[in-house]
């Protein structure tokens, strides 16, 4: 088939490249000028176990399927990464028993390794952190994102496929057997697909409102949670990723390293009515509270903004997370064509299992 992928975030990105695998010929619009522009430039890099995701959701089964994958794929394709675990810490007993239901969670999920431990060997492993207790999680680690998405990128070239950049798709209609699909650009004009993917991020609805017949009730609604980061400006005290316990809309503001050892802060939640990258300073008064909770060596001054992303979620304050929502013909009634929405955290490490269920569902 002739399949076009919308978006060349890492969403886009492996779903291409599982195409063009399976023997499809591929091509990617994206409306800027080069990939990873969006979402997924602006994380915290983590490749998550898959511990906190309700039971059979997709979250949670494409989390850990994913996450083994994308260690996989790092190693045999030179992609930096570090599996350099994770504390879920506990400070209060409240919490304590929050961890220990997020250990039970992760056990239902298939997640490996994990581990309660007290405070003492807590500080064993980490002699800054202060707290009752801790899940362990030894499969948790980072990766080196960008590297992973020009991995992808290459393989899809390998496969004789191509990305089609400054080309925004403006409209699409079925004319059976083939879809039409409208770009504006530099290269405007209209093109036949047999199969379309729309993995355009925060734009995936407004797109999915742009495609001739499709049914409106099968656009859920989008809500943005920009998430805050602050980098830390002195030697970094810690070797794994640190999680607090989880808050409404995120995972709570956690110790995030990157492959240089770097410690960086974030992100919080805002909830906020239109896109925009600006990170309010005033915001460190909140990062140093909730951070001296388990790291009361946090010295005053030493929060810096740094950037910040959007989560492109389905639901709103106070509303339980919703799941990814991935619908195929099946559900919306549309031939050869895949919807993605609310593709928030964990996609980084869920994608590559993201994408293979998007190839079947488009045959
Ligand atoms: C603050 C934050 C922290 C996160 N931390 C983690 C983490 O540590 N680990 C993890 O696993 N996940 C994490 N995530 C989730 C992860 O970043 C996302 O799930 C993932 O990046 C989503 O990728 P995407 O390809 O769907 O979207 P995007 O990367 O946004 O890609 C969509 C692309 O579509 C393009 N586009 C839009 N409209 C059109 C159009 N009409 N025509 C052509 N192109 C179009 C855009 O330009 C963009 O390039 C985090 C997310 C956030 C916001």
């Amino acid at each position: 088939m002739q399949v076009l992928v919308i978006g060349a975030g890492v969403i886009g990105l492996s779903v291409a490249r599982a195409a063009a695998l399976a023997g499809h010929d591929v091509t990617v619009a994206e409306m800027t000028g080069g990939i990873a522009n969006g979402v997924s430039s602006r994380n915290s890099e983590v490749v998550h176990a898959g511990l906190y995701y309700p039971t059979d959701s997709l979250r949670a089964r494409h989390c850990v399927r994913g996450r083994r994958m994308l260690y996989e794929f790092c190693a045999s394709h030179g992609v930096a990464h570090r599996k350099c675990g994770k504390l879920v810490v506990a400070t209060t007993d409240a919490e304590l028993g929050k961890v220990e239901a997020i250990k039970r969670q992760g056990e239902t999920n298939g997640v490996e390794g994990l581990d309660m431990i007290g405070g003492n060997a807590a500080r064993a492993l980490e002699a800054e952190l202060s707290c009752i207790g801790a899940l362990l999680s030894p499969e948790s680690g980072i990766v080196d994102s960008h590297g992973f998405m020009r991995a992808l990128w290459g393989e899809l070239e390998d496969r004789g496929g191509m990305i089609a950049f400054e080309t925004p798709v403006e409209r699409m209609s079925y004319r059976a057997p083939h879809w039409h699909v409208q770009f504006g650009g530099r290269d405007a004009g209209g093109i036949d697909f047999d199969a379309v993917v729309n993995s355009a991020g925060l734009s995936a609805q407004g797109l999915a409102r742009r495609i001739d017949g499709y049914p409106p009730g099968k656009v859920p609604r989008l809500v943005l949670a920009k998430g805050n980061y602050f980098s830390f400006a002195g030697r970094p005290v810690f070797s794994r990723l640190i999680y607090p316990t989880p808050v409404d809309g995120g995972l709570g503001v956690h110790v995030t390293l990157d492959l240089a050892g770097r410690m960086r802060f974030g992100p919080d939640v805002e909830w906020i009515a239109e896109e925009n990258y600006s990170v309010d300073a005033s915001r460190a008064g909140a990062f140093y509270a909730r951070i001296r909770s388990y790291w009361p060596g946090l010295p005053d001054h030493a929060l810096v903004p740094d950037y910040c992303g959007i989560r492109p979620k389905l639901t709103g304050p106070g509303e339980p997370a919703a799941d990814f929502v991935i619908l195929g013909p099946q559900a919306h009634g549309m031939p050869r064509l895949v919807n993605l929405f609310g593709i928030e955290s964990p996609g980084l490490t869920a994608s590559l299992s993201i994408a293979e269920e998007v190839v079947k569902l488009l045959s």
